[in-house]
């Protein structure tokens, strides 16, 4: 089977979940969606009010940013990335999934990620980080460096949402993902080109 077809068969198993409570307030499990062969995987925290009401992740206004991050980094998720969050079912209220919540829905995160097989993973904000790497991970503290894990590479930096509430964070959110322009030209396309990051000449 091809990536997209075990994505599919994945999505309609996880489609049909309840193994935590979130899935008695929402509306539509947010299974995720890109390029089923990216090598470059963003994964947020969970779905907000628009996601859950389209079904789609990253398609409000935390999702049109990240939309113009990746354009500007030369991207779309149709031809370069694949977008999941760490939960499929919103929480309630957008508030931060729990621990227990995270553990429940880890398993269709390892799914994904184990059918993907990326090579690069942009971590976007807190859960994201604490869920994946540590739960004692501070974003503030860690965004911007590399982590080596499971053959993978790991770049922590801030969510879309965070971004909103504080413009000032951008600057260092564009840094971040200079980096993992880098990474993709070293490891997937040395070609790769990006409107606000060209190659070196
Ligand atoms: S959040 Fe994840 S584990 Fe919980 S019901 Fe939805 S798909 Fe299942």
């Amino acid at each position: 089977m091809t990536r997209e077809e075990l994505l599919i068969e994945l999505e309609s198993s996880v489609k049909s979940c309840h193994r935590c409570g979130l899935r008695d307030s929402a509306a539509h499990v947010v299974f995720g969606e890109g390029f089923s062969e990216a090598r470059l995987v963003f994964i947020g925290e969970g779905p907000g009010a628009e996601e859950d009401r389209l079904g789609r992740p990253f398609v409000g206004a935390a999702g049109q940013l990240l939309d113009r991050m990746l354009a500007a980094m030369g991207m779309d998720r149709e031809h370069h990335a694949y977008i999941l969050n760490v939960v499929k079912c919103r929480p309630p209220g957008n508030r931060t999934p729990e621990p227990s919540e995270t553990a429940s829905c880890r398993p269709h995160l390892e799914g994904q990620l184990s059918i993907l097989d990326p090579a690069i993973v942009v971590l976007l904000g807190a859960t994201a980080v604490k869920s994946l790497i540590n739960p004692g991970m501070r974003i503030t503290r860690v965004r911007g460096q590399w982590i080596q894990k499971d053959g993978r590479w790991w770049m922590p930096t801030y969510h879309p949402a965070a971004l909103l509430r504080n413009p000032a964070w951008k600057r260092d959110a564009w840094s971040d993902l200079k980096q993992v322009i880098d990474k993709y030209r070293t490891l997937v396309d040395p070609s790769h080109d990006s409107p606000h990051y060209p190659r070196p000449s």
